[in-house]
């Protein structure tokens, strides 16, 4: 095998997976990477004794992070204590009314049996489903780079998409099964990982049930940003080399080959160009015109997942009455999605969520103190003022204080705000969205953007807004096929 020299640009968790894999078969890989931190939107933010995991916060899926370190010859213990949360989380869904999702499932059956009599039953049908759906979903197609729709076009696949119900709506797949309001929200909470609604996201997702209520929440000691240590460590152990405070400014070309790439710092020459930053960033500002996959009209038409406002919120206390995830699922869903996706504004009376990581790990607050993390989602592309997100912060304080009974304003000891503006600034994403493109039917599989480039034959996309999409174990993945897409390219 030729040794080649690889550049990757961006940190996330698509660019780290594929640098260790193509070290790891004796490449030289260089990763690019604009902010002073690796891991992209699962930085940290350090004040005053606390330790802020930026972004992802649900530790879903740990058998996707277990193989990955595997491929390696490590295991999850290797790099962080894995500590499955029970209860999962709680769904609060108005003052005095609140539910915790237990980790067992004899006490999930019995909570669903004490909100709708005979739904324990309805529970384990639609599990085992879902749980078919999943190790379809996960065992073969994930891995399917979906360069084109032929991939898809053998019988047996054909015949599975049926059965995993691509062509239906994960709300009515779930109406199928449940009637009482309390459980289709319940149910359909995974859904928001995907960047959708329950109406637009295919059934197929219900595989997102089974990663809840069967295989679980977990939460690393740490933090999330433990997993970005491991994969950093697996990466520069096989020598990738991460340049970080280097944003990459152009992909330099000679007829359809890359030869390299422009940084703030200089010309970096390289056989194959893998680029992890923000499709839509990579393709309209990286590279020239007759070079990009896609035209402004067509990123335009793309159903983005949500962007988010975010708090960062230091306490100097304790708080008894949440636990480590808490959902407040006080007002309309549907109002709120319609506020996101049909006509796109800063919400009326929003849904939000609320982690505090402290309960699970006190290392990431002072002693005494608290770690909390509030985040509402929001459509991509609004305005985005200081005064906007102060009055929103002002509302689910307010919420927050009457719902959980506990008055934190005076004890408010660290704060900071994340929006729009700042997911555009720190990782160029297209219209501020915080995790990729929706998971409609008509964004699934080989109708994502292609990780392949149509004109430039050594240069690939990977993370979350192409195959397989949002989230921290798909990214992982796509950063998985990318690499085995480098190796078909470099091998020809
Ligand atoms: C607030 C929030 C909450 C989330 N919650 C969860 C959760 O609980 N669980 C879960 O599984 N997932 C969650 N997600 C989604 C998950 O974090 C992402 O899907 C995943 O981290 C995306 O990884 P990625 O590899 O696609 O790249 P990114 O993390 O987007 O990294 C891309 C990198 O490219 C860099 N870059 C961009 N342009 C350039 C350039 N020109 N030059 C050099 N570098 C560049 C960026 O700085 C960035 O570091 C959440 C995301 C957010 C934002």
């Amino acid at each position: 095998m030729n040794k080649h020299s690889i550049a990757i640009i961006g940190s996330g968790f698509a660019g780290l997976a594929a640098a260790a894999v193509l070290a790891g078969k004796g490449h030289n890989v260089t990763i690019y990477e604009k902010n002073d931190q690796p891991g992209g939107r699962a930085r940290t933010w350090e004040s005053d004794g606390f330790k802020f995991d930026m972004g992802p916060s649900w530790y879903w899926m740990p058998e996707v992070f277990e193989e990955f370190y595997q491929l390696f010859g490590k295991t999850t213990s290797d790099f962080y204590d894995l500590k499955r949360l029970d209860p999962g989380y709680r769904i609060y869904w108005t003052k005095n009314d609140s539910t915790d999702i237990p980790a067992k499932l004899n006490e999930l059956e019995t909570l669903f049996e004490s909100m709708e009599p005979g739904s324990a039953s309805n529970l384990r049908d639609f599990l085992e489903q879902a749980e078919f759906k999943y190790k379809t979903g996960m065992g073969d197609y994930v891995f399917r780079p979906s360069n084109s729709v032929t991939e898809y076009l053998d019988l047996g696949l054909l015949k599975e998409s049926f059965k995993i119900q691509l062509f239906t709506s994960i709300s009515k797949h779930l109406k199928k099964y449940f009637k009482h309001p309390k459980l289709l929200k319940l149910l359909e909470f995974p859904v928001l990982f995907l960047g959708g609604t329950a109406k637009n996201t295919p059934a197929l997702y219900s595989m997102m049930n089974y990663a809840d209520l069967v295989l679980g929440t977990w939460f690393p000691i740490g933090g999330m940003n433990e997993i970005v240590k491991a994969m950093t460590s697996i990466a520069t152990e096989r020598g990738v080399k991460i340049c970080l405070n280097q944003e990459v400014k152009a992909i330099r070309t000679e007829g359809n080959m890359a030869i390299g790439i422009e940084t703030d710092q200089g010309f970096h020459p390289a056989d194959m160009i893998i680029s992890n930053a923000d499709y839509q960033h990579t393709d309209q500002y990286l590279l020239k015109k007759e070079h990009r996959n896609y035209s402004p009209g067509y990123w335009d038409k793309r159903v983005l997942s949500p962007s988010s406002l975010l708090f960062y919120i230091g306490l100097n206390k304790k708080v008894h009455n949440i636990l480590h995830h808490n959902l407040f699922f006080d007002e309309d869903l549907e109002q709120h999605a319609r506020e996101i996706y049909e006509t796109p504004q800063w919400p009326e009376k929003p849904l939000f969520y609320v982690s505090c990581t402290s309960k699970t790990d006190p290392s990431s607050a002072p002693d005494d103190g608290e770690n909390l993390f509030f985040l509402m989602p929001l459509a991509p592309g609004i305005e985005d003022t200081e005064e906007l997100r102060e009055k929103y912060f002002d509302m689910l304080l307010n919420r927050f204080e009457h719902i959980t009974g506990e008055s934190i304003r005076q004890s408010i000891v660290v704060k900071r705000s994340y929006a729009i503006n700042d997911f555009v600034d720190d990782y160029h994403s297209f219209k501020g969205n915080a995790y990729g493109l929706a998971n409609t039917l008509m964004q699934t599989a080989f109708l994502k953007p292609k990780m392949r480039s149509k004109k430039i034959k050594n240069l690939l996309f990977t993370g979350q807004l192409t195959v397989p999409g949002p989230g921290v174990p798909p990214a992982i993945i796509s950063g998985r096929v990318a690499a085995a897409e480098a190796i078909k390219i470099l091998d020809r």
